[in-house]
Parts: structure tokens; sequence; C-alpha cells
């Protein structure tokens, strides 16, 4: 039943993992990537069971054990993966094959200070670490160069989605007309609660179109965010088209059966990868 809420990815499950996938990247033949859900895997209690964030207090064997069952199921070397240390910011940084296995199998190792990730380079795993965050991967399909980014709510009002895309123009000369996109499993504007405070930082930094992200609630007279739509729309204020945007759509906090959301109280971690073939 809730896999028809999942309309616009495609859901995949095997040894017990699931995981997802955006049919217009697959279809591209360019790339393994994936957008991990939270069961199959070896932790215990809120990172049970597929806990795959090392910068968490999850048991960090129990962890790698996790990476690496997910990895093989998905079909990539765990010892290809780059994660960053994830800080709220919007630094994009261009990876290569020397900054393979840096976060990949231990904490120490991960690239400080930064949120996104963007190569051309074949066989570099660029990963992001969420609950409710919002994990947004890129392609070009035509110059081969893939990107990732994790935006919370100040990663998404610091833009770091649309700085992504400007990162890859500047660096390798994507054009953002071609630019393939998706936006995962993360917080909807269900479950997203937002105050004046966040408000204030909402207006100022969409000054444009702000009040198409939010949603009064009738039952509690709260104001809600859409994370998906802010990152949606500063895409398209960049110039990626609409409809090479894929949003996936599931609320992390509504799927507790399938997600780990840290405003339900879930401390574990979702992962997304992509790796050029
Ligand atoms: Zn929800």
């Amino acid at each position: 039943m809730k896999e028809a809420l999942n309309k616009s990815f495609s859901y995949h499950e095997q040894n017990g993992i699931e995981y997802y996938t955006v049919p217009a990247f697959t279809a591209s033949g360019l790339v393994i990537h994936a957008f991990s859900g939270r069961n199959g895997g070896y932790s215990e209690g809120g990172y049970g069971t597929l806990n795959l964030g090392l910068l968490t207090d999850d048991d960090p064997e129990l962890v790698v054990r996790n990476r690496k069952k997910f990895c093989e199921v998905v079909g990539i070397d765990p010892n290809s993966i780059v994660g960053t240390e994830q800080v709220h910011g919007d630094r994009v940084l261009k990876v290569t094959q020397a900054e393979k296995g840096h976060g990949a199998l231990d904490k120490d190792s991960v690239i400080p200070g930064v949120d996104a990730l963007m190569t051309n380079e074949r066989g570099v795993s660029l990963t992001a670490y969420y609950a409710d965050c919002v994990p947004v991967l890129f392609l070009d399909p035509v110059l081969k160069v893939i990107g990732v980014a994790h935006a919370g709510w100040k990663g998404t009002f610091a833009k770091i989605a649309a700085k992504t895309v400007q990162a890859m123009a500047a660096e390798y000369g994507c054009r953002p007309e071609l630019l393939l996109v998706g936006i995962g499993p993360s917080i909807g504007p269900c479950h997203y609660e937002v105050d004046e405070p966040v408000l204030e930082i909402v207006k100022e930094a969409f000054p444009a179109w702000w009040k198409t992200l939010l949603e009064k609630s009738n039952a509690t007279g709260a104001t809600h965010l859409d994370l998906w739509e802010a990152n949606r729309k500063q895409l398209c204020d960049v110039g990626v088209k609409e409809e090479n945007i894929t949003v996936c759509r599931m609320c992390t906090y509504c799927l507790p059966e399938k997600f780990f959301s840290h405003r339900a109280g879930m401390p574990g971690r979702q992962m997304v990868v992509i790796t050029l073939k």
C-alpha cells in the first residue's frame, strides 16, 4: 500500500534492504545510485536497523557492516565512498579519485566543512546522510558529471541545491537546462512546522515566492513549510527545467516503518549514493 505513495521514485528490495531510485537517472545508463530505507541492517534501537550514518552514537562497527551490506546490494565498492561532515552550510566541493575512501568506513576521515560534492570521475561514490533533511542528486547526462547536496532547512535557505548547479556549471561547464535532479525522501510539508524566526529567514531567502512554500494547518493553526518545493523552485530559478526534476514526495515522518526521522525521535540516518559507471 505504502508504495502507492511513491509515484515518482522506483522502489527496490533485496536481502531485506529497501532502496529507491530516480527513473530518469536509471534510464541514462550512466550511474549507479540509491536512496536507502531503514530496514535490512544490523543496528538496534533508534538506529534499527540500517543506520548508515557514522557521525552518530551508534556502534561504528555496525554502521560499517550496514554500509557494506547496502553497497553490496546496490553494486558499489564501499571503499569508493566519499562522505562529508555536513555542517548545514553551503560549501560545494569538487572531488576526484584522491578523495575516495574519505568518510567511507571511519568517521575521522570525513571531509570537513562541506555539505555538497561533485565529480566527473568514474567510480567515485558521492554520498550524503540524512533523516529529515533533503537529499538532492544531480546528473549531467551530456558531460557525465554528478553531484549530491545535503539540504536541511539551513542548507535549503542557504540555497545549497542552486549553488551545486552553479558550481557544476563553473567547474565543468554543465548547462543547467540539461541537468537531471532527484529530490529524495525527507520531511514533508505535512510534518514540518516552523516558527516565526524561521519564517523570517524564508522571506529573506526567497522574496519572490516564499508564500507558496507555506501552508496553515487547519487542525492546529501552525504554519507548515514545504522544503521539497523550496529546493525545487530554487533549482528552477538557476535554470534547471521543471520536467527534469523528480521529487520523491515520501515524508520520512509519515513513514516510520520505512525511514528514520529525526523529528519522530529516531537517531539513525539514511544514505544517498551516486557513482558514474
Ligand atoms: Zn509527513
